[in-house]
């Protein structure tokens, strides 16, 4: 009986620790999802799959591609504050 219990415990320790951890991945993607209709995207997609909005932006110093809602190139830290899209 008491192995039983220890059992049950078990698993629903895991099953918290399960669901906590895919939280927090939810919440580092975060960055990565459309501005205007908040469809998560992959690495390098330039396009939203959802509704076509653009994700990438380029940089005006250095050229390369960064993310539309990034406040600053990760490349050579031009900041973008202010910046709005065309
Ligand atoms: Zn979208
Ligand atoms: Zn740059």
């Amino acid at each position: 009986m008491i192995l039983l219990l220890f059992v049950v415990v078990t698993i629903l320790l895991y099953y918290l620790l399960a669901g906590r951890n895919q939280h927090q991945s939810l919440e580092e993607d975060s960055s990565k999802t459309c501005l205007n209709c908040g469809t998560p995207f992959m690495e390098g997609d330039s396009l939203c799959r959802a509704c076509k909005e653009s994700l990438k932006k380029q940089c005006s110093k250095c050229g390369r591609m960064v993310n539309y809602g990034w406040n600053y190139c990760p490349y050579c830290e031009t900041g973008f504050l202010g910046d709005r899209k065309t």
